[in-house]
């Protein structure tokens, strides 16, 4: 039998308000298309592998950024990470109806990018290269107006002209620690603009500091969320300062072994792509394998009364309208 006497379960876990609004809409979506053409994604809808296998069962098909695979007219859905302007006129020019799951918080970073660039600012954006919430938002200015910065090794060779003002803005995913580092970095610069409010989103920083509280009273921590999901990383990156910790999609997974050498207390948690059904799940598999097994709840750090954010309901009724159905 398992020996692991209490799971510990995370304040502050599991989907986000982008995250359910992105999946609500995407299901709606190939519920109103119903097999009658396809549905195309440029990228995951968000990075949890479980998910999109159900939503790939259902018809939806991921072209990765290849829009040689995407015929004209098609339906287009653009993920919760939130794509360039380029993405937009190539889906305008090939005549697709798009639909628009971009996480408002991630709208929120092409916003303020923009607006910087508009003010005669360079951005310096801390983010992870290749990711698809940066490669949106850097899409948004040209290449000379923004400097990428992955981990403050580089935040510490970023230049600034001193006849250029420049501004901090960064991926909402990043880890809370690492982009304190980088903004105090910035403030030593004279030119250089750090605004108060940091652009780490309000789920990404409550799941960071919920897996800090697990952490005095856990000697494992097991985090539900794929390898692709940076704010499941994140969780994991962590939770392994202090203790063990692994990242997995499913709890067929869970190796048995990981569990010896006196791992007695697991602590439990999800990043913000997992729906909490895949972290019942996980639970489950412990109950199973120890029935004895103390189930501990500890307090959200923070509230999150926004469940679901607003769904892109014009594109959804737009969508609609193209099979003669009523809004
Ligand atoms: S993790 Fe944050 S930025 Fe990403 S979808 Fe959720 S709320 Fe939006």
């Amino acid at each position: 039998m398992l020996e692991v006497e209490q799971i510990l379960l995370a304040g502050n876990r599991g989907p986000c308000g982008g995250v359910n609004m992105s999946l609500q809409a995407t299901r709606e979506v190939l519920a109103i298309v119903s097999g009658r053409e396809r549905v195309y994604t440029n990228n995951e809808i968000v990075h949890n592998v479980p998910v999109m296998e159900e939503l790939y069962g259902q018809g939806l098909v991921n072209f990765e950024n290849d829009w040689d695979k995407v015929e004209d007219n098609s339906v287009v859905l653009f993920s919760a990470h939130g794509v360039s302007p380029r993405m937009h006129e190539i889906a305008q020019a090939k005549n697709c109806l798009t639909i628009d799951v971009t996480c408002q918080l991630v709208t929120r970073q092409h916003t303020l990018v923009k607006k910087a660039a508009a003010d005669g600012l360079d951005v310096i954006y801390a983010g992870v290269d290749g990711h698809p919430e940066t490669m949106g938002v850097m899409g948004e200015i040209p290449d000379d107006k923004l400097t990428l910065v992955q981990n403050i090794e580089e935040a510490r060779k970023v230049i600034v002209p001193d006849t250029q003002q420049a501004v901090l803005y960064s991926q909402t995913t990043l880890s809370t620690f690492e982009i304190r580092e980088i903004q105090e970095e910035m403030r030593g610069r004279s030119n250089v603009a750090v605004p108060n409010r940091w652009d780490i989103c309000y789920a990404t920083d409550n799941r960071q500091a919920a897996v800090d509280e697990l952490l005095p009273f856990v000697d494992f921590v097991i985090v539900v969320g794929s390898r692709k999901s940076h704010n499941s990383q994140m969780l994991k990156e962590r939770a392994s300062q202090k203790v063990k910790a692994y990242s997995i999609d499913r709890p067929d997974e869970i190796d048995i072994d990981w569990f010896v050498d006196g791992i007695r207390r697991v602590g439990l948690t999800s990043g913000a792509s997992v729906e909490e059904r895949f972290f019942v799940d996980t639970l489950e598999w412990f109950k199973l394998k120890n029935p004895n097994i103390q189930i501990k709840q500890m307090p959200e750090v923070k509230a999150e009364p926004v469940k679901i954010f607003a769904l892109p309901q014009k594109d959804i009724n737009l969508l609609k309208a193209r099979y003669g159905e009523a809004a």
